[in-house]
């Protein structure tokens, strides 16, 4: 970097790089949703904050790249929603997490849905047959979604949200508080749950404002008849404070980290049904 004026040239070649390697990505990451055993799902188990019993759990996709290794979702989806290519990830995460989650004993199975998939006029009809043909209980079914889905896609993202609610499909906003006029999105789309974003949850204690500002969040959003859920719990004193405040399920590294299926599956047993 410490090369003069008049040598931007010189750097024109390696300008392309950026893009050969997004190039080298799309086609790998093609190629391993084709494949398919490149890809696996995690479940991070969502807790009540009254019992302290698992009740639910988030499939977070994981991606196995052959010679990277483990490359994390925030390098590849969006990679995967400028190329189309979170449809088919998208669908194949819910068809596996619908399928695992069936037979566990936890009342909630939580999927992310990309703003891009909800743009899709048929993406309702689409989930409705991945979870139907899981034979799983749409009411089991939570999908998340953030706030940019509701802003860049309203009206067909209404379509689609009253299809899915028809079947009985439940809706998390996640993230919540990070985008704009998020209690205005409240009111205009029903949504059954807002999951509080870690940001916030980091703010507990920290100050007197931030603490206050989460028992707000939670006041209004309950005031509203929303469940809510805290991401991103990660110490002792968070998970009391957000017991306290009456928040409804917290999930975060304290309780426990996103895991195989088979090892959620083996913390389950014995558990009975929510
Ligand atoms: P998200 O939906 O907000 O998911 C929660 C993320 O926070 C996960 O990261 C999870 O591992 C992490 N997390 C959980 N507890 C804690 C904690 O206590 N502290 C901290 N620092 N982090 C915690 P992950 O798995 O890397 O996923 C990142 C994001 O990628 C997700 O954020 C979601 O936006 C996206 N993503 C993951 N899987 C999918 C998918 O199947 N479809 C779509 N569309 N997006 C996905
Ligand atoms: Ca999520
Ligand atoms: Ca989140
Ligand atoms: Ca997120």
């Amino acid at each position: 970097k410490a090369h003069g004026r008049g040598r931007h040239k010189f750097f024109a070649p390696s300008m392309d790089e950026p893009i050969r390697a997004r190039e080298a990505a799309e086609r790998d990451l093609r190629a391993a949703i084709e494949a398919g055993d490149q890809l696996s799902v995690a479940y991070q188990p969502q807790y009540s904050a009254i019992t302290g019993e698992i009740v639910g759990a988030e499939a977070l996709v994981r991606w196995q790249h052959p010679e990277r290794g483990q490359m994390p979702p925030a390098a590849f989806i969006p990679i995967a929603e400028e190329t189309g290519l979170i449809e088919p990830l998208g669908e194949w995460v819910m068809a596996e997490a619908c399928k695992a989650a069936k037979d566990w004993p936890i009342q909630t199975i939580s999927i992310n849905v990309s703003p891009v998939q909800l743009r899709n006029p048929h993406f309702g009809y689409r989930a409705i047959g991945i979870i139907s043909d899981a034979g799983i209980d749409p009411a089991r079914v939570e999908l998340e979604i953030t706030e940019t889905a509701l802003i860049d896609s309203a009206t067909q993202f209404a379509v689609n949200l009253r299809l899915l609610r028809a079947f009985g499909i439940r809706i998390a906003l996640d993230d919540f508080g990070t985008g704009y006029s998020s209690f205005s999105h409240l009111r205009e789309f029903e949504v059954d749950r807002v999951k509080i974003d870690r940001t916030f949850v980091d703010k507990i204690s920290v100050d007197a404002g931030g603490s206050a500002l989460i028992r707000a969040i939670i006041d209004l959003a309950r005031s509203t008849g929303l469940q809510t859920t805290a991401e991103g719990v990660e110490t002792d004193e968070q998970k009391s404070f957000l017991q306290d405040i009456g928040c409804n399920e917290l999930q975060g590294f304290f309780m426990a980290y996103p895991m195989p299926a088979s090892e959620i599956g083996k913390l389950l047993e014995g558990k009975s049904s929510p």
